[in-house]
Formats: structure tokens, C-alpha cells, sequence
């Protein structure tokens, strides 16, 4: 594969970046598969012409049902020589335009969508109405836009789902995380920067943009203040526990506020029981777990860092120390040990990180996901329950059910589902992108078969 580009879609999935992470593992697999898609560039058109993306006949399918990403397969050519990140019309065979939409050279993903409509200007005011739109949106649902609850951690921008794709935005109190994940919000990113300085007034916007997603799409990783002043502490009151979130080296955008209502549900369940928490990053299940009244809690996490920020946030709350435990290991080899040491729990949480950023991984993610699972039934006692999630964009609903039936068999327990839990609503999905229900979670009930 030399030479050669391997592209996948991005998503704003969640990402991992703990130590001695699954994700390193995939990247090799990544590297050494045979199997995946080569990303060969659209064909270059008449460079003479006004810009525009012109579709071979019979692929605007996908785009008149509104999804917004245009593969490079589908493009017939290139009119007008753009640089990646511009905004061109996109053309049917026969020269009508059908969308608006971000050019990438470099991707996979060569263009997304803007605007559907042909008499659209992307132009600041688009923007400043899309991210009013998003504002709007969290704040009719009372989601805790710092103002109206004591919550105030929440995803402001949801990227294709909020009609902009790429972009990511998170509020952690009056600091703003912006990430941008493909090239149509990087060409904008100082207009981005204004408008949301403009409507939002926080005191500081801090760039993230350094997940795993911008190399596949041939963008740099980037990060620092982009306006204000950092803090020196960033916390946020999430279901009335606090939490310090660290912007600048923390994971992702420095907290994981999908999660959020799932978080809270634990805590209504953990009362007298045994927990055991994996890929607990800085302690949001497991704190919610404590104050729910669990008996004990033992957390595990790869990164040394996520910890000591699980344990500063426990002091945070005056929880009390003596019934948690945290412990620094790779979580596959950390749930063999418990087996052997037949260490039995009444409430098993594994939420960890994307195993399949897209489906070509999915087969390999699926014996990573069955053998937790697996694991985790075999840990829990008669009637125990696991919280057993996957943000893994390449694993379907259905696919991540089927997983969890064939550890259930394995592992000689029946389990009901008892709830199926997704992202909290401030993580919309877009009716026509089905990519971004990527959060998908089972409470599972077991019995002795
Ligand atoms: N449940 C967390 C979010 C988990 S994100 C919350 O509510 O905030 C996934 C976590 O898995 C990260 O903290 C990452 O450091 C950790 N991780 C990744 N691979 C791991 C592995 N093999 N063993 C243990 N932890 C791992």
C-alpha cells in the first residue's frame, strides 16, 4: 500500500487516547489490512470552469435524501481546480445543482454538504443562523445551558447533525471546546470562532482539533486557545456532581458528555451494590455509582492520568474514598485477573472506546466487544446488571445486540434487555444521517440459564 491513501468516513465519534489504548491496536490493523477501500482522487475536470462537483449519472441518490457526505466514487469530475476546503455546487449528470458542500481533495469523504438549497450563500450569516439554530434547539429542550440548571456541560454543536458538518462544540461552564474534524469548518474556522465568541460570550475558546478523524481526512492536528484566556481550573456540575475537565490534554474535548443521562441512571441502580466500572476515564459512572450509595466501586482505566482526575473529582464531591478502588491496567487483561481471582459484581459498566470507527473494522471490533462481554457476564452474580455500550460508528444497533447474544451463550447466561440507551439529546441525530446515532447502549439483566 505504498504511496497508496487508505481514507474512512469521520464521525463525531467519541475517540480514545489513553495509554496503552485499543486504539493503537486498530491502527496497525488499519495499516496492515488488505481489505479496505483505496481512496483514489475525483477526476480532475475543466480547470477553466467556475467550480463544481459534477456526479456520475445515477449518484445523486444518496444526496436527494438529504445524507450529507458525497463519496469519491460517485464524483464523474472536478470543474474549476478548488482548493480543499472551498464551497462548491454540486451537479448532477445533467448540470442541476443539487447541494452545496465543502470540498475535500484529500478525503475519501471528497465534499459535505452545507446547504440543500441551490440559492444558498455560505457564507458568515449561514453560519451564524445554523449556530443559532443548534443554541436554540438546546435551550427549548432545557438542556443545561449554564443559565437555566446548575448542569452546564453540553454539546453545543453536533457537527453533520446540527447541519454542520465537521464541527464540534462543547461548553464546559463559560469555556468553549471547538474541534473541527474535516476541511469544510477548518477554511471557516476564525468566522466559527467569531460567531460563537459573538452569541455564546465565553471567556475562552479553546481549539481541540486533534482527534484521530482529521489525518483521514489529510488535515494537521491542531490545538491551543483560539480567543480569551484558559483558566487554570475548568470544572463542570454535571446531575449535581462536580468535575474538572481538563480542555487542553484531557480526551476528546475533556469529557465524555454523551453519556450524561446514562450517568445518572446508574446512580438510581447502585444502590448496596458491588460495581465495577470499566474504561472509567475520570470518573463520571463511578462517582454517580458512590453517590448512589454502591457498596464498593472498582474503576479501571489505562491512563494513569484519567485516573488521578477520577480521584481529584471524588474529593471534589466529599465522596468517601474508602469504598472506591482505581486501578491502572489494560481492561482486557484486568477482567481475565478478576475471573481467576473469581471476584463476582452486582453492576458492570464497559463503555469503551471506539473499537470500529467505520465497518471495515467491524469484524475485528466484534471479538473485541464479545470478549469483554463475555467477561462481564461471567463477573456479575445472579441478577446482576451490565451497562454495556459502544460508540463505534462501523457497528450497527443490530450487529451490536447480535455481539452481546453470542457472549450471553458463551458465557452460560441468559439476559434480558432490560433498557436501550443512546447519547444524551444535546447529541442529536439527524433524521438523514443514521452515522450519527453512534452511541448505543444495553442494560442487561442476567440469570443463571
Ligand atoms: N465512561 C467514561 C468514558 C470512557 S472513554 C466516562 O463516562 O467519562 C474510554 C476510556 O477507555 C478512556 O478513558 C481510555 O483511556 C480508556 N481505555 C482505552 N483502551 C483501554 C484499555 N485497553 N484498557 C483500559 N482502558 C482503556
Amino acid at each position: 500500500m505504498t504511496g497508496s491513501k487508505t481514507k474512512s468516513p469521520s464521525t463525531p465519534h467519541r475517540q480514545s487516547q489513553g495509554g496503552r489504548d485499543f486504539r493503537n491496536r486498530v491502527k496497525r490493523n488499519y495499516q496492515q489490512s488488505d481489505t479496505l477501500v483505496e481512496h483514489s482522487a475525483p477526476r480532475i475536470g475543466d480547470v477553466s470552469s467556475p467550480p463544481a462537483l459534477i456526479l456520475k449519472a445515477g449518484r445523486e441518490k444518496s444526496l436527494q435524501r438529504h445524507h450529507p457526505w458525497i463519496f469519491s466514487g460517485a464524483i464523474d469530475r472536478i470543474d474549476g481546480a478548488p482548493a480543499t476546503g472551498v464551497t462548491l455546487p454540486v451537479r448532477d449528470a445533467e448540470g442541476n445543482c443539487l447541494a452545496w458542500a465543502a470540498y475535500n481533495a484529500d478525503s475519501q469523504i471528497s465534499a459535505r454538504v452545507w446547504s440543500w438549497d441551490e440559492k444558498e450563500i455560505v457564507n458568515a450569516d449561514f453560519f451564524r443562523k445554523r449556530i443559532a439554530n443548534a443554541l436554540a434547539m438546546r435551550s427549548a429542550f432545557l438542556l443545561p445551558l449554564g443559565e437555566v440548571k446548575t448542569d452546564n456541560g453540553i454539546r453545543l454543536i453536533h457537527a453533520e447533525s446540527d447541519g454542520l458538518p465537521g464541527l464540534i462544540v462543547d461548553k464546559y461552564n463559560d469555556v468553549l471546546v471547538m474541534q473541527l474534524g474535516s476541511a469544510g469548518p477548518e477554511h471557516w474556522r476564525d468566522t466559527l470562532a467569531d460567531i460563537l465568541q459573538e452569541l455564546c460570550a465565553p471567556v475562552c475558546i479553546f481549539e481541540r482539533s486533534d482527534s484521530d478523524g482529521r489525518e483521514l481526512e489529510g488535515l494537521f492536528p491542531r490545538s491551543g486557545i483560539l480567543r480569551g484566556m484558559l483558566p487554570k481550573q475548568v470544572e463542570v456540575n454535571e446531575n449535581g456532581l462536580r468535575f474538572s475537565v481538563d480542555v487542553a490534554t484531557g480526551q476528546k474535548t475533556g469529557f465524555y458528555l454523551d453519556q450524561r443521562d446514562n450517568r445518572a441512571l446508574i446512580g438510581t441502580l447502585a444502590l448496596g451494590k458491588d460495581v465495577l466500572n470499566c474504561f472509567c476515564y475520570t470518573g463520571g459512572f463511578s462517582l454517580n455509582a458512590l453517590r448512589g450509595g454502591a457498596k464498593s466501586i472498582l474503576s479501571i482505566d489505562s491512563s494513569q492520568e484519567a485516573l488521578q482526575l477520577a480521584q481529584r473529582n471524588l474529593q471534589l464531591n466529599g465522596l468517601d474514598s474508602t469504598r472506591a478502588e482505581w486501578l491502572c491496567a489494560d481492561v482486557f487483561e484486568a477482567l481475565r485477573k478478576l475471573r481467576d481471582q473469581n471476584r463476582k459484581f452486582d453492576l458492570i459498566v464497559l463503555d469503551p472506546p471506539k473499537f470500529a470507527p467505520t465497518a471495515a473494522f467491524a469484524e475485528k471490533a466484534a471479538r473485541a466487544y464479545k470478549d469483554i462481554n463475555l467477561l462481564g457476564f461471567k463477573l456479575l452474580r445472579p441478577g446482576g446488571l451490565l451497562f454495556t455500550y459502544s460508540c463505534s460508528g462501523g457497528i450497527s444497533d443490530d450487529l451490536f445486540q447480535k455481539i452481546i447474544a453470542g457472549a450471553a451463550l458463551d458465557a452460560g447466561v441468559s439476559a434480558q434487555i432490560i433498557k436501550k440507551l443512546h447519547a444524551a439529546s444535546d447529541h442529536p441525530v439527524l433524521l438523514s444521517f443514521p452515522e450519527g446515532a453512534y452511541l448505543k447502549g444495553l442494560v442487561l439483566r442476567i440469570s443463571e440459564m
